[in-house]
Formats: C-alpha cells, sequence, structure tokens
C-alpha cells in the first residue's frame, strides 16, 4: 500500500480517532486544530460536559486497541433510564438487555486521550491552526491566521471540523453540492448536580436520570468525581422557553415546580443559569461527501444530528471504522473508495439523523402516554425471552453494531407496524402479559 500524505482539519474527538485509523496504516498525518491544546489549557474552565458513548463507538475504538483504555479510565457504565416525575418519584426502565449499558464518558478527557493517542501512533497535531482556505482538486488547505496563513500540501484532505465545517464550505460552492441546515425549535443549556460532602453521587451513579416534561426535558449523566452533568432541553421562544424564563428567580421558580428534586441538589443553580450560554441544537444534510478522489467530509462535518439518540460521535467513530473496512477493500484505490464510503455512509447518516429526531419526542413523553408505555414493556418482555426474535429498536441502533442504522430504521419501523396490531387487541392494558399476547407477538415476529 502506498504512504500517503493527509491532511485532516479538526482534531475534536472524530479527527483525532481518524488520525490513530491512519496512522496506524502508516500515513503521515497531521491534524491542524483551531482551538489550543485542551492538554495544556483547561477549555471548558473545569466543567465537565460528558457524552454517552455506546456499541458502535466502542467497536471503532475497540479496533485500534483503545476500547479497553476508554472503558477502564473514563467510563461510567448507565444500565437505566431512571424517571423522575413532577413529585419526584421515580421509574425504571433498562436500557437493554442484563449486562448491556450505555457508557457516560467525559467529552474533553476522551478527546485528550485520542489527541495522545494520536502523537503515539506518530501523528502531528498543531493548535490554533484555523481552516481558511481549501483547494479541493489539490487536497490542499490553508491553515493559521489572516497574518500568517500557511498552506499545507497533502495527498488527501479530510474535513473532520465539525458541524460548521470550513472543508464543507468549500464543496458547498462547488457543482451538484447539496445542503440542509436546520436548526430545531429547542436549544440547551448545562446544569450541575455536584457531589455529597464526601464526594458520593447524589443520584443513582449507574443510570442515565430523565426528568420528560412533555415538550421539554433534563437529563442528567453522571461523572466520575461523584457529580452530574444535567442538561435541560427546552424550547427557544414561546411559553416557556428560555425567552421566557428571562430572570434567574423565574428560571429558579420555574425548577421548584417542574424539577424540584433535581433543584435540591443544585447549589449552584443561579450561577450556572446566569453563566452557561444557551446552545442551540442543529441538524446538517450534505452529499457528496467527497470530492475528486481527495478530499472528504468525516463526523459532525457531513452529518451533524441532534444528541436525542446519544449517537452523533457513535456516528463519526462508526465513520472512521467503515473507512477503515473500505481501505481494505480498496487498497491504494482512494478515487472508488471515496465514492463507496460516501454511497454506504449517507444513508446511515440520514437514518440517525431521522431516529434522534423522533427520539426526542419519545424521551420527552415517556411518562406521558400509557399506550407507548405498555407497548415498550410488551416488547421488552417478549425481546427478553426470544433476543433471537425480536430486539427493540433502542437495542438495534444502540446494541447491535452489525445492524446499520438505515437497516435498523426499517427494522423499526415494521416493528412499529406489527406492534399497532398489538395494541389493538381489545383490553390489551389488561390481558398484555398474557400467553396470548404472547403467541401472537410469536406470530408476527415472523413478518419481520
Ligand atoms: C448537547 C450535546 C450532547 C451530545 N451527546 C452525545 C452523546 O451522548 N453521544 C454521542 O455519541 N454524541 C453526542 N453528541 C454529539 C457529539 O458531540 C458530536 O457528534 C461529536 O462531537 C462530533 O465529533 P466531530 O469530531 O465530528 O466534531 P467536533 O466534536 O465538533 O470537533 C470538530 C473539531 O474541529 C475543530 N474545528 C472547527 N472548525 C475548524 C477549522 N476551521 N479549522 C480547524 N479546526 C476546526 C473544532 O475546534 C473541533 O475540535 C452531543 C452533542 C451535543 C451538542
Amino acid at each position: 500500500m502506498q504512504k500517503k500524505k493527509i491532511t485532516i482539519a479538526g482534531a475534536g474527538l472524530v479527527g483525532s480517532l481518524l488520525g490513530v485509523y491512519l496512522a496506524k496504516r502508516g500515513h503521515s498525518v497531521k491534524i491542524y486544530e483551531r482551538r489550543p491544546d485542551a492538554r495544556v489549557n483547561l477549555l471548558d474552565g473545569g466543567r465537565s460536559i460528558n457524552l454517552a458513548l455506546s456499541d458502535r463507538g466502542l467497536q471503532a475504538l475497540a479496533k485500534v486497541g483503545l476500547e479497553e483504555k476508554v472503558l477502564k479510565e473514563m467510563a461510567i457504565p448507565m444500565h437505566r433510564r431512571v424517571m423522575h416525575d413532577v413529585e419526584g418519584n421515580l421509574s425504571y426502565q433498562p436500557y437493554g438487555q442484563e449486562g448491556q449499558a450505555i457508557n457516560s464518558v467525559s467529552r474533553a478527557g476522551l478527546n485528550m486521550l485520542l489527541m495522545s493517542e494520536a502523537e503515539k501512533q506518530g501523528v502531528e497535531i498543531k493548535f490554533e491552526q484555523a481552516c481558511l482556505e481549501v483547494d479541493l482538486k489539490n487536497a490542499a488547505a490553508t491553515f493559521g491566521s489572516e497574518e500568517k496563513p500557511e498552506r499545507v500540501e497533502a495527498d488527501l484532505l479530510f474535513g473532520a471540523d465539525g458541524a460548521f465545517s470550513a472543508v464543507r464550505g468549500a464543496m458547498m460552492k462547488t457543482d451538484r453540492f447539496s445542503y440542509s441546515q436546520q436548526y430545531i425549535e429547542h436549544g440547551y443549556k448545562e446544569l450541575e448536580i455536584p457531589p455529597g460532602p464526601n464526594g458520593e453521587f447524589l443520584l443513582e451513579k449507574n443510570a442515565l436520570h430523565i426528568w420528560p416534561r412533555g415538550n421539554y426535558m433534563l437529563i442528567a449523566l453522571p461523572n466520575p468525581d461523584g457529580s452530574f452533568t444535567c442538561t435541560l432541553f427546552f424550547p427557544n421562544e414561546g411559553e416557556p422557553s428560555f425567552e421566557s424564563l428571562d430572570t434567574v428567580a423565574k428560571a429558579r421558580a420555574f425548577f421548584a415546580e417542574k424539577f424540584g428534586d433535581a433543584l435540591a441538589l443544585m447549589p449552584n443553580f443561579d450561577k450556572d443559569w446566569e453563566e452557561n450560554p444557551d446552545s442551540s441544537l442543529v441538524i446538517i444534510r450534505c452529499f457528496p461527501w467527497t470530492r475528486n478522489g481527495k478530499v472528504a467530509l468525516i463526523g459532525d462535518a457531513s452529518h451533524a444530528i441532534v444528541p436525542f439518540y446519544g449517537q452523533g460521535m457513535n456516528a463519526g467513530f462508526e465513520d472512521c471504522f467503515v473507512l477503515d473496512r473500505l481501505i481494505d477493500e480498496y487498497g491504494d484505490d482512494w478515487e472508488a473508495l471515496f465514492k463507496a464510503y460516501e454511497i454506504e455512509r449517507k444513508p446511515d447518516g440520514d437514518a440517525i439523523a431521522d431516529l434522534a429526531m423522533r427520539n426526542f419526542v419519545e424521551m420527552r413523553d415517556l411518562t406521558g402516554d400509557p399506550d407507548f408505555l405498555l407497548q415498550k414493556k410488551i416488547e421488552t418482555k417478549f425481546s427478553k425471552k426470544y433476543p433471537e426474535k425480536w430486539t427493540p429498536l433502542y437495542g438495534l441502533v444502540t446494541f447491535s453494531p452489525n445492524v446499520r442504522y438505515s437497516e435498523a430504521m426499517a427494522l423499526g419501523q415494521r416493528q412499529d407496524q406489527l406492534m399497532a396490531e398489538i395494541m389493538n387487541m381489545p383490553n390489551i392494558h389488561e390481558i398484555w402479559d398474557s400467553e396470548e399476547v404472547e403467541q401472537r407477538m410469536l406470530q408476527l415476529a415472523e413478518k419481520l
């Protein structure tokens, strides 16, 4: 295999992991990152922001020998959802079968680990080097500042520079490049539940906590220091909204009414509310993802999605995993390889974008709809007894990396149609646990 000179724009989660993959293949890789080195400067002022890492991401880490390290050094497994109602009563929903869990990891911690691993493989990372201009024909790009720009020539250029990718920006000016950017009506704000006086977790540790409230929700993921990072997903405008809660006193009163048990654990609520930004959520779709067999987009640069399935990073890591498999298949024919990459990944990027948006409605409504909860209960019970016959959609997306996102979505749609038949059975709320329902499920499962 010919060794290539490769430039990556962006040393985020995906750019750093891609660097590890490509350097392990013997290529000469340089990453140019706009921000300073987070390992030297604590960029988020010490705030911990975490992400759910699940099987697709873990599979991609495992292929370059990093799964165990990440799980051991920084992951807190979350086995179930804990739902908090307005009175503070709790209910529970396991994420999957016994032993299955998603993992809370620190975004900054994982990014730093991946950057260091990339450097160990020989990748050079240059910081405070924003991508300013891209020459798509020659896989060249200009990095740095306007006063001190540097043109970098290479054989291949990857845009791993996130949702507002500069590399994609250059592609957008080319013929037949399709692009859409959709801001959703909700934004988010991060808040914190600090550890107890002895560093203890003040909510159940190995769980993802959700306060579903219909049109909005609060979630909390655990951190190794005993704290929880909470995220409020909330309308930007209307009643209630970030706009309507325009003073910290109003926000506090609202939390006291809607999230009383959480607020009681937030001594820094006022400061967090005032200082932490209200951030937007955007969905970005585009195609093609590659140009001239020399330039490719990867991660959020090609498919930015909303965070409600906890899959954005996992999908980006899966991009690296798939690309690596295609390197085995196509060898030095990067033109064919890039075509195969975008053709394979685009339907999966679209599917997880749709699924993520749909999951928002499910999550924030979790306690609201008794039919929905019953359907989940029937599916969970059936899949536990007959795991080879039925995996609920959540399990297909989260714990089944061998099933593509697009396949998971299609299977989920068929399951929904079949479950509609079950939910239409007379007296289903009384007989859901019966032999009759199980037999009907067995018949229907044959149709999947
Ligand atoms: C609130 C929230 C919660 C989330 N939760 C989850 C979760 O639980 N699980 C999950 O899997 N995903 C989650 N995600 C999604 C996840 O954060 C992204 O999918 C992931 O960060 C994408 O990684 P990336 O490397 O493609 O992009 P980014 O992480 O955005 O990294 C891009 C990098 O490129 C750099 N850069 C940008 N522009 C330039 C430029 N012009 N020149 C050079 N460098 C540049 C940036 O500084 C950055 O370092 C969440 C997202 C949000 C917003």
